[in-house]
């Protein structure tokens, strides 16, 4: 699957606020395949492995806590290019720099609370995805 799948997980902010199908229409209307998806809580020790290349910044505490406060939309898309490519849909991590048409410049709340996760390689889609998805769950 290298090269072609991308991992994502709509933030709990955009789950609770009610705009989970409207960024799934976005990502399905931008040519993003779902190969896997679910609704999932994490735990705080869930959220801190996922995110522990960020351990030593300082937004890392309420990091962890913001992304177990409720479920994520955990899922695997499938386009070619699918990481540069959603990383592009997604925008800049920060709403106020993200350009129009973009899932945060649409959605997200502020730069921590951002609606949407991308992953930044091929590598860590791979490791993003196999932390979430078994083997089985993947279609
Ligand atoms: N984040 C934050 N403050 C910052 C930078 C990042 O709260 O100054 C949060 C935000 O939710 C972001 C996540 O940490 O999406 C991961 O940061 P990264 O720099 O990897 O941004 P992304 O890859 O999500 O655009
Ligand atoms: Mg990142």
């Amino acid at each position: 699957m290298a090269n072609n799948i991308t991992f994502t997980m709509i933030k709990p902010e955009a789950v609770a606020n009610g705009t989970t199908g409207k960024i799934i229409d976005m990502i399905i209307e931008n040519g993003f395949t779902i190969k896997a998806m679910k609704l999932k809580q994490l735990s705080k020790e869930e959220a801190g492995e996922f995110y522990a290349v960020h351990s030593e910044r300082p937004f890392y505490g309420e990091l962890v806590d913001y992304m177990s406060e409720g479920p994520i939309v955990a899922a695997i898309l499938e386009k070619d290019n699918a990481v540069e490519d959603f990383r592009a849909l997604i925008g800049s991590t920060d709403p106020a720099e993200a350009a129009e048409g973009t899932i945060r410049k649409a959605y997200a709340e502020s730069k921590a609370k951002n609606a949407c996760h991308g992953s930044d390689s091929d590598e860590n889609a791979l490791i993003e995805a196999n932390f979430h998805f078994s083997a089985s769950e993947m279609f």
